[in-house]
């Protein structure tokens, strides 16, 4: 569901690649190319939520970085509400990062463990200069009113991070997240780090907040259930590449991507019998130094023939908002 009549998107990555080049063992010496991100296109429309799901180390966390800059892309663009970031200067980037802000996977060591909880959600507002000449109490009243929207209270502002719940302290990382009124939040894996009760309270504040505040989600996991319950678009990715997009209830009823019914194999049903046949994944993933040829999942598939060694299938549309990459579907 979109929250905004705009037809320009949000967020718009076009042939985005990122490779890391690291020095490889001492015996050979040689550089070593890691694929983390390899030619991909997406869109983010104004207050959609994108969930992006693969295996660890699929490069979806290297996207979300590349997204806000925090990584600068090998190629290709990415362009926030028409601008592209490449053409910006640090003190632009550095503007415009306010409206796309991150929440990472372990509250702990995303919080300075030396400040007070007041400080931690205050710190944006002073770095950006936000409220540089505002009386304290003001201040004081913004940090406030941003713990309550995510159920915290001014009782929690003098406690230090260790004095407070894992779920708590993702709270509070969303809350400063929130601090800078941003219209896109990168939420990455904000909730695998914490007991599974405390996941849904998350997952449920993360909903409520959408809608309060109309934002923009790209949501990292590689959890599935997780993914389901709050993207209205999920993007399957894999080696660096997207392989399947598309609407979540689609995804979830009709998934054409053989990697992505392996993956759909571990979640239950919404709809009993919906789901094809489900596709056991072998193995691990590749390196991402040395990805295979042709379609790069072609080492786990059992449905590969000779052409998916040697081609590499293009991501096509299916149907209306529907993307496969594979040589098996739609042709
Ligand atoms: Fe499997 Fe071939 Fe499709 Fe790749 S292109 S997913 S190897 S069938």
């Amino acid at each position: 569901m979109s929250y905004s009549n705009s037809d320009r998107p949000l967020v718009e990555i076009r042939s985005l690649v990122k490779h890391f080049r690291l020095r490889g063992g001492w015996l050979t010496g040689r550089r070593i190319v890691l694929h983390a991100v390899d030619g991909v296109d997406l869109t983010i429309m104004p207050g959609e939520s994108f969930g992006l799901v693969g295996e660890s180390g699929c490069g979806k966390t290297t996207l979300g970085r590349c997204i806000l800059r925090l990584v600068r892309p090998t190629s290709g663009q990415v362009i926030f509400d028409g601008t592209d970031l490449s053409e910006l200067t640090r003190r632009e980037m550095r503007h415009l990062r306010r409206q796309m802000q991150i929440v990472f996977q372990n509250p702990f060591s995303s919080l300075s463990p030396r400040f007070r909880i007041f400080d931690i959600i205050a710190e944006p507002l002073r770095t950006h200069k936000v409220l540089p000449k505002l009386p304290r109490h003001l201040l004081y009243d913004r940090v406030v009113e941003l713990l309550e929207q995510v159920g915290l209270g001014r009782q929690h502002l003098d406690r230090y991070p260790h004095e407070l719940s894992g779920g708590q302290c993702q709270r509070v990382a969303i809350a400063r997240a929130l601090s800078l009124d941003p219209r896109l939040l990168i939420l990455d894996e904000p909730t695998s780090a914490l007991d599974v009760s405390v996941q849904a309270q998350i997952l449920n504040l993360l909903v409520r907040l959408r809608h309060e505040l109309q934002l923009t989600y790209l949501f990292i996991s590689h959890n599935l259930s997780v993914v389901e319950h709050i993207s209205d678009r999920i993007g399957v990715m894999y080696l660096g590449k997207l392989v399947e997009i598309g609407p979540t209830e689609t995804v979830f009823r009709e998934p054409l991507h053989p990697y992505t019914r392996a993956l759909l194999q571990s979640v239950p049903l919404p709809i009993p019998g919906a789901r094809k046949e489900a596709i056991p994944l072998h193995g691990n993933v590749p390196s991402p130094a040395n990805p295979p040829s042709g379609c790069r999942f072609h080492t786990r598939c059992r449905l590969a023939t000779d052409i998916c060694r040697t081609d590499e299938p293009p991501l096509q549309e299916i149907a209306p908002g529907h993307l496969v990459a594979c040589h098996l579907v739609g042709n």
